[in-house]
This record gives structure tokens, C-alpha cells and sequence, in this order.
């Protein structure tokens, strides 16, 4: 049954999936995971990885070192503050994700400090300014910023962030989640000045979730050299060991790679890189204005996200998913805190306007009472 609900509404050729993440992978996408498996120290697998990795310094705006890791998201931040943490880190929250950063440092028995802003509002970069000033002993390893906040849909200004604690706090690595925004929203990993970005490739890459693609710097690396217990799976050394001969350090998700590889090309040769982000803007846009009438949105709106919307309706937001669902159309619901009183709409990946304005327009019929 789950099975069956799934063919009629994830995998169609319309996309009627606006779930924040996994998003609406195109069927000739899902087809590439079927190719026949190939040894990953093969000369095939080589070639494959060198056609991503290139097309992946692209999609990050780095000529620095990128790598795939057979690991979702949450995987790769564990290992970003394995190999850039020694004691101290300092996480930015506005939402459930950035706190995730949090919760993982604390797990691994670091001294975690937190700046916070309220649920729905970015990260002000006079407050992590003031803060890293009042905390200039604290000699943090690193800094931690969330791109896209997924549980409220709130973009922060990385720029603007980072430019703040290169001047206040120098040597901290900056750790950038950009989990819900590469592929949807640019990213400038050199020109901002990151030192590891991560995304999971089930959001605006729009695969099947899975793996998660990363750049590091080179400062980074050295900075991992002086930390002599970084693990095996996720010790960013041997993945960079690796990348530099087209290779991983372990068996990966190779199925993964094939549709990797094929999403690249679309995302950079096909649609264009412009383009994407261009559709995506148009995509917040349209979702703003078509549910003005019913819902308010959550956000602040100079920093409202162009991947996801979190929506406060006039009527249950409970109510709302499950007329949608009935029409055929999946919507994600609220997350932690505003859980009962938000729904999300996914407005990211591959869907086409044509089909998120379909599917506005059941929406706005839903809510008309
Ligand atoms: N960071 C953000 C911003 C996310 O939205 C998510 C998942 O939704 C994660 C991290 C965790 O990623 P994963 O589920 O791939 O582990």
C-alpha cells in the first residue's frame, strides 16, 4: 500500500512532491540507478568520479577539494567537526537543523557554545560579532552556519557571517551546512571563504537521498593533520587521498554516483546554473503570492528562502495536508517547535513551475472552505 501511494505521488512525470526534502527525483533520473554495478577501483569508476568531481567545483564555486561520502548529511557534519574540532566550537541556530550541529558536538564531548536567533529570523551578524568579541578567549576551532534553516525556511547571509569572524575569530574553521540550498540557491564556497560545505543530495540536487557531497579547504586539511584520532569512515585525509585519484576510500553507493553524474550535467549543461537559481526565486515568489490569501508566512521575509516556505494557514494546517493528499499532492508538515502551527512547501529540486502553480491552485481551492 505504502508502495503503491508511493508510485502515485513521488515518482510520477508531474512532480506532486513538494515535501522539503527527499524532493521529486525525474524519472529518467531514478532509471540511471538501474545501470548495471561497476568495481569502484575499476577505470569506469574513475571516469565517472572525475566527470562529478569536476561538475562539483563547479556547483560549489571552488577550485579546492571536493568528495562524495556514502552518508547523509548528518553523517558529514559529525565528520566536518571530528576533523576541523579539537575542544571548542561555536554553533549558530535559528531552527531545528542548525541545532542539530549543536546536539553533535555535545555527543562528541566538545565545549559547545551557541549563539541563537528566534525560530523564523537569520542569524544577525552584529550579534555574532558582539558575541565572538565578548568570547575572544574562547579561541573557538570553529564556527558552525546553517545556509538554509529547512525547518523554518530561512536563508542566512553566509557572506556576511563569515566576513564577521574572520575578523573577530581568525582561525576558526567556518563548517557551512548548505544541506537545502546547492543546487537551488548559489553558493560560493572560495569567495566566501568556507572551510567545509556539505549537502545532502535528497533536496535542491534532487536525488534519491543517500550520499552527500562536501568541499574543504585546504586549510581544513592541515588544521585535520594536527587532530591524530579523526576515525576511518569519515577522516576527511583519506578522502581527499582518494579524490585526488578519482577514488573513495571505501565501497560507495554506486548507483548513486551514475544519477550523481547525470544531475550534474542536466544541473550545469541542461538547465544552467543561472537559470536554477532564477527558477527557484521565482518559485518562493509564486508561493508567496498564491497563498497570501489563506496563510502568513513565517518567516521574516528579507530572508525568506527561495528552496522552502513555512506557512502559518488560517485553518489547521492538519487539515490542509490531508485534503491535499487526497488530491494527490504531498506537503511537508511543520518541524519541531511549529510542528502544529506551519506546514512547509518544498519548492526546490527538478519541480517545474507549472506543476508547483498546479498544485498551488488545489491549494488555494482546499482552503476556499
Ligand atoms: N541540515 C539541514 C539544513 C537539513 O534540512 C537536513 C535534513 O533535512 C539535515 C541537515 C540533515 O540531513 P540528512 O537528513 O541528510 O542527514
Amino acid at each position: 500500500m505504502a508502495q503503491q501511494l508511493n508510485r502515485s505521488t513521488a515518482n510520477t512525470m508531474t512532480a506532486r512532491y513538494f515535501v522539503p526534502g527527499p524532493t521529486w527525483v525525474r524519472p529518467e533520473i531514478l532509471q540511471e540507478m538501474t545501470r548495471p554495478m561497476i568495481g569502484h577501483r575499476s577505470n569506469e569508476f574513475r571516469d565517472l568520479f572525475r566527470r562529478i568531481n569536476a561538475d562539483l567545483k563547479t556547483l560549489f564555486d571552488t577550485t579546492q577539494t571536493t568528495f562524495i561520502v556514502t552518508a547523509s548529511g548528518t553523517g558529514v557534519m559529525q565528520a566536518a567537526l571530528e576533523n576541523c574540532v579539537a575542544r571548542r566550537v561555536l554553533v549558530t541556530t535559528c531552527g531545528a537543523f542548525s541545532e542539530r550541529w549543536y546536539n553533535i558536538g555535545e555527543s562528541l564531548g566538545y565545549e559547545v557554545d551557541r549563539q541563537d536567533a528566534d525560530w523564523g529570523q537569520a542569524i544577525d551578524p552584529d550579534a555574532l560579532a558582539d558575541h565572538l568579541a565578548r568570547h575572544q578567549r574562547a579561541h573557538y576551532d570553529a564556527v558552525t552556519i546553517t545556509h538554509n534553516e529547512t525547518s523554518t525556511g530561512v536563508t542566512n547571509d553566509v557572506p556576511a557571517l563569515i566576513e564577521v569572524i574572520r575578523d573577530e575569530a581568525p582561525d576558526a574553521l567556518i563548517l557551512v551546512d548548505a544541506v537545502s540550498s546547492l543546487g537551488g540557491i548559489p553558493v560560493e564556497f572560495d569567495k566566501w571563504g568556507a572551510d567545509v560545505c556539505l549537502a545532502s543530495v535528497q533536496k535542491a540536487i534532487a536525488l534519491p537521498p543517500g550520499i552527500t557531497v562536501v568541499a574543504v579547504s585546504d586549510k581544513a586539511f592541515e588544521r585535520a593533520k594536527k587532530h591524530p584520532y579523526r576515525g576511518t569512515y569519515f577522516d576527511f585525509l583519506n578522502y581527499k587521498k582518494n579524490a585526488d585519484e578519482n577514488s573513495v576510500p571505501s565501497t560507495p553507493s554506486i548507483p548513486h554516483f551514475y544519477a550523481l553524474a547525470a544531475q550534474l550535467d542536466h544541473i550545469i549543461r541542461g538547465e544552467g546554473l543561472e537559470a536554477r537559481y532564477e527558477r527557484h526565486r521565482r518559485m518562493r515568489e509564486i508561493t508567496h503570492e498564491r497563498t497570501s490569501r489563506f496563510a502568513k508566512l513565517a518567516v521574516d521575509p528579507a530572508h525568506a528562502s527561495a528552496t522552502v516556505s513555512a506557512l502559518n494557514p488560517i485553518v489547521p494546517a492538519a487539515t490542509i495536508r490531508a485534503e491535499m493528499k487526497s488530491r494527490g499532492y504531498t506537503l511537508g508538515g511543520g518541524y519541531g517547535q511549529w510542528a502544529d502551527t506551519t506546514f512547509r512547501i518544498g519548492h526546490m529540486g527538478d519541480i517545474p513551475i507549472a506543476d508547483l502553480e498546479a498544485m498551488l491552485e488545489a491549494l488555494a481551492e482546499v482552503t476556499r472552505g
